[in-house]
């Protein structure tokens, strides 16, 4: 059998999944490179190649459902398990400013919760199949410090008054998704943990933000790879654990 691992990264053309895809990747994981726009995809896998990544694009609008089946298919075809799927495609459309939750529109809500929430649901169990084939399935949510329900609700913290109720919303249920999966799987090889990247400087979180590209895909990066006796069903930064 291949011993080479095989890992999916959804939204994977830019920002933090291009670069979990690249520092994964150097960690000799041949890494499908997730991208709704496969241009988009092919151009970020020949910038991988000429850092010795084995990488290829593979299609995939989480938005899509269609897509899941397909994918799945595709990765049965050609490696007959995946080791790793990084759910890291994620949308922020919440007003930076003047949002309150009070006025957050169902529409948002709706957009937001398809793409943070309801596509990693559904992609991960399309693939759960071929995860249970594997020797050690890993599955890494890139949920946020946002969705920390204690930190929102704790008086001091730092995201206390954050008023972007559609996509923090979005990653508490995602962390949920991720307690709830890790507790069916208690018992195989599979392990389930949310990621928190940290504060990170991409098209979403700004020029402003504190953590260059490469620190932000360490924790995406160290979830993907724990060992056997690492954690599951937990919520982690770079090797912290964060409240609920
Ligand atoms: P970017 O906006 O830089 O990149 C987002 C990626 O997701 C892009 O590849 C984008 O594709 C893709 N994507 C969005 N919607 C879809 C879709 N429907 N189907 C397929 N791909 C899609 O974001 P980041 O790299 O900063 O964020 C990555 C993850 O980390 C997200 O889940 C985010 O919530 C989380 N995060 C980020 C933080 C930060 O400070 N940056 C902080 C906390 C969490 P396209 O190029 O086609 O738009």
């Amino acid at each position: 059998a291949d011993a080479k691992k095989v890992a999916l990264i959804t939204g994977a053309n830019k920002g933090i999944g291009l670069e979990t895809a690249r520092q994964l990747g150097k960690l000799d994981v041949t890494i499908l490179v997730g991208a709704r726009d496969l241009a988009k995809g092919e151009a970020a896998v020949a910038e991988l190649k000429k850092d010795g990544v084995d990488a290829r694009a593979i299609k995939i609008d989480v938005d899509n459902p269609a897509d899941y089946a397909a994918v799945a298919k595709t990765i049965e075809k050609d490696f007959g398990r995946l080791d790793i799927l990084i759910n890291n495609a994620g949308i922020m459309i919440d007003n930076r400013k003047g949002n309150e939750t009070s006025t957050t529109s169902p529409e948002m809500l709706r957009k937001t919760f398809d793409t943070n929430f309801f596509a990693v649901v559904g992609l991960t169990q399309a693939l759960l199949p071929l995860l249970r084939k594997s020797e050690a399935g890993r599955i890494v949510n890139l949920s946020s410090i946002l969705g920390s329900l204690t930190l929102h609700a704790t008086p001091g913290s730092f995201i206390y008054d954050a008023k972007t109720f559609a996509y923090d919303t979005s990653k508490v249920a995602l962390n949920s998704f991720t307690v709830h999966l890790a507790h069916e799987l208690k018992g195989t090889k599979i392990k389930v943990n949310s990621a928190h990247p940290g504060w990170v400087k991409t098209d979403m979180g700004g020029e402003g933000a504190q953590l260059e590209i490469e620190d932000g895909a360490k924790t995406s990066v160290e979830l993907a790879t724990l060992p056997e006796d690492g954690p599951t069903g937990g919520y982690f930064h770079m090797g912290k654990a964060l409240p609920w």
